[in-house]
């Protein structure tokens, strides 16, 4: 053994220690402090997102240029760490070389692809460092983003591909006979090594294997202190993400409220927090993705979901080391202050009282929240912001009654009429007064069965432009002689206002009436026109024992197009419409196409236009998350963002599909002084049937 070979099994042996105490800390950390989850349900969908989004990259390459320099990075550092395998183990067994193991074939096609991929990754790396150091777009900035560790991090992988080209280039500078086609760019650099010294080639040589090995080490290393700790931790984090179950896609977490020995609802520190948002918190790679889609972001206020996670990482790092006994005699973080004090002194007091939320994250940020999951949409790494948020939310509320005072009626109105406003519910069916449509008792009592309950929601009984919605729904449903009811004043709120806005009690009262009053008339499919009733009860009443068949009357009245079951005027109207995409039908439920094939069906003169933001990448109108009922005093008002972005397609129509949306976009053109109209698409067909 020589003594180079000795050095370097020592320094192997030592790196590799040092990291493995170091993700065993990390692992600890995060076990230890947050509380425990299952994440084994749904493994065919875990790995299709792992496959698709983890290693195909699918969600990062929504931004295509910074996307397809990421994902090359990415791809690249998969396939070269087969020669970094390589590499290391050539160091440790000298002479090792998977030439000796492979088939020359695929010996040959194995130095290709780490050639190549070293030259990308460089271009890439390259690229990167001028876009964050020159460009510097404004989602890499704020939030006390660790720059400087992207800038350190981008330049070693640069210098690993460097040492890696110029290790082969004096390879074949030294042994000519051995220089292959299937390492090009190695064969073209030794080219330029000619006339050097047989000494300044193995000296050249030997530097660049130890700079590439040792460097190799360093930067292991150096990941669990850096914000590209993600490099580790996205692909696991990916497949244990929490959007993974088919029909579960943003629901919100079971809350047990009947849990023996329950005391904590919701969270105001990691240590409430599940052990997933934990793994969510070191995975952020503060790429900022998720805030520069943020409503609430970029109309001005506080809320930064990329800040949500930095923060908890923060808070974790700052709390974990005393929870898990690192710093002193503790065992788990649900501590007093004053075992703190006795173990760390004041430093440790200091930490002990502090709390994510508050000293972390403020009520201003966590109420900002829309929950229309754009962040969650956007990460690359499949993080869960919302579900920290809603967790605070919860605890705000359930722990500590401090919530803005305008939602307070709101919940009062919940609890005592079954609805968000003070309206008595008795009224509940008016809008459909003199339209002959049977309420599910009064069909039940006649002997018969609908094909589908109409579910109306609040909005469309109560609110006035709402019911106009039910009313050409139901026109609809009428003109293709669908055998449809209602439940009328039987009908409550989904609960999804009290959810949002951490009001779970409340939610899941609410909830359960409607589940009885549904198993009691035995009801297997809804039709709805809100996407917020659509989504809590098909997505979020199974974790109450309510499973029905829930359907968006945009797809249903599609569907109905599609059979030919309603009669249309065939009156040709050439008009340009702007369909806004809802949150809660689109990103939480992926219905994108539904209302636009049934805009186009009824009217097949139209043109449909874009906004610049659609589809899953649209914006939301400001109303969800229980924001539809809290003022928006801080910066600009999100749904005249949304309204100008849908009137600067010069459309003639805007077109919406939840009766949210309709208030705050109608809001939004009634603001602008526009005469542009805005419909429901229900109204829309109605407006073409036949009469
Ligand atoms: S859910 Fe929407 S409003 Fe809330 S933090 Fe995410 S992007 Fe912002
Ligand atoms: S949460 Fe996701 S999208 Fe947001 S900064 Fe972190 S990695 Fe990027």
């Amino acid at each position: 053994m020589t003594a180079g070979h000795g050095v370097f099994i020592l320094v192997v042996v030592l790196a590799l220690s040092f990291f493995s105490y170091n993700a065993q800390r990390l692992v600890r950390y995060m076990r230890t402090v947050g509380q425990p989850e299952d994440r084994t349900d749904h493994p065919v969908t875990r790995l299709r997102n792992l496959i698709l989004i983890g290693l195909a990259q699918a969600k990062i390459l929504r931004d295509p240029l910074a996307g397809a320099l990421h994902a090359s990075v990415f791809w690249g550092f998969v396939v070269l760490t087969i020669g970094t395998a390589e590499i290391i183990l050539g160091g440790l067994f000298p002479g090792f070389s998977y030439a000796a193991i492979l088939p020359a074939p695929i010996f040959s096609l194995y130095t290709l692809s780490q050639e190549l991929f070293a030259l990308l990754v460089l271009a890439a790396v390259v690229a990167l460092l001028y876009r964050r150091i020159v460009i510097k777009p404004k989602r890499l900035q704020g939030d006390r983003v660790h720059s400087g560790d992207a800038i350190l991090i981008l330049s070693m992988i640069g210098a690993l591909m460097v040492s890696l080209l110029s290790l082969g280039a004096f390879e074949f500078a030294l042994h000519p006979g051995n220089a292959t086609v299937f390492q090009p760019i190695s064969l073209a650099l030794s080219h330029g090594l000619t006339g050097l010294s047989v000494g300044v080639l193995e000296a050249g040589r030997a530097t660049s294997w130890w700079f590439h090995a040792l460097l190799i080490l360093v930067f292991l290393n150096y990941l669990p202190y850096s914000k590209h700790l993600h490099v580790l931790t996205s692909l696991p984090n990916t497949y244990l993400a929490n959007t993974s179950g088919p029909g579960v896609k943003g629901a919100m977490s079971y809350m047990d409220l009947e849990a023996e020995g329950a005391e904590q609802f919701g969270a105001n520190d990691v240590t409430q927090l599940g052990w997933k948002n934990l793994l969510d918190s070191y995975s952020c790679t503060e790429c900022g993705r998720c805030t520069a889609v943020c409503p609430a972001n970029i109309t001005g206020k506080l809320l930064s979901p990329r800040k949500i996670m930095i923060n908890t990482r923060q808070r974790l790092m700052e709390l974990a080391p005393l929870a898990t006994g690192d710093f002193g005699e503790f065992e788990h973080p649900t501590l007093s202050a004053g075992e703190g004090a006795d173990a760390g002194g004041t430093t440790a007091m200091g930490v002990l009282q502090n709390t994510l939320l508050d000293n972390y994250i403020t009520e201003e940020e966590v109420w900002a929240c829309t929950s229309c999951r754009a962040c969650v949409q956007e990460c690359p790494v499949s993080i869960d912001q919302l579900d920290i948020i809603n967790e605070l939310r919860r605890n705000l509320v359930l722990m500590e009654s401090r919530f803005p005072p305008e939602i307070q009626p709101v919940f009062e109105s919940l609890e005592r009429n079954g609805s968000p406003w003070a309206f008595n519910p008795g009224d509940r069916a008016k809008w459909a007064d003199g339209m002959d449509i049977p309420t599910m008792a009064e069909m039940i009592e006649r002997g018969e069965r609908p094909e589908v309950l109409f579910w109306v929601g609040c909005m469309g009984s109560f609110d006035d432009r709402a019911k106009k919605i039910a009313v050409a729904f139901a026109r609809v449903l009428q003109a293709a002689n669908v055998r449809f009811a209602i439940l009328g004043q039987e009908e409550k709120c989904n609960g999804d206002p009290a959810r949002r806005m951490g009001n779970e009690y409340l939610y899941q009262m609410l909830a359960r009436d409607n589940i009885e009053t549904l198993d009691k008339y035995g009801v297997e499919t809804i039709v709805t026109n809100c996407p917020h009733c659509f989504h809590q009860i098909g997505n979020e009443y199974p974790q109450l024992g309510g499973n029905y068949e829930v359907i968006h009357h945009s797809t249903y009245i599609e569907k109905l197009l599609e059979e030919d079951r309603l009669p249309l005027n065939g009156e040709g109207k050439q008009l340009t419409v702007a369909y806004h995409d809802s949150c809660y039908l689109g990103r939480y439920n992926d219905v994108y196409d539904a209302p636009r094939e049934a805009l186009k069906r009824a009217l097949p003169l139209m043109t449909l236009v874009e906004p610049p933001r659609s589809r899953s990448k649209g914006l939301c109108c400001g109303a969800g998350g229980g924001r539809m009922w809290m003022e928006e005093d801080v910066g600009k008002r999100i749904n005249i963002e949304r309204t100008e972005e849908l009137l600067a397609t010069g459309a003639d129509v805007l077109a919406v599909a939840c009766p949210f949306c309709m208030t705050m976009i109608g809001d939004g053109v009634n603001a602008k002084a526009s005469s542009v109209p805005v419909y429901d698409i229900s109204e829309v067909v109605a407006q073409q049937l036949a009469r």
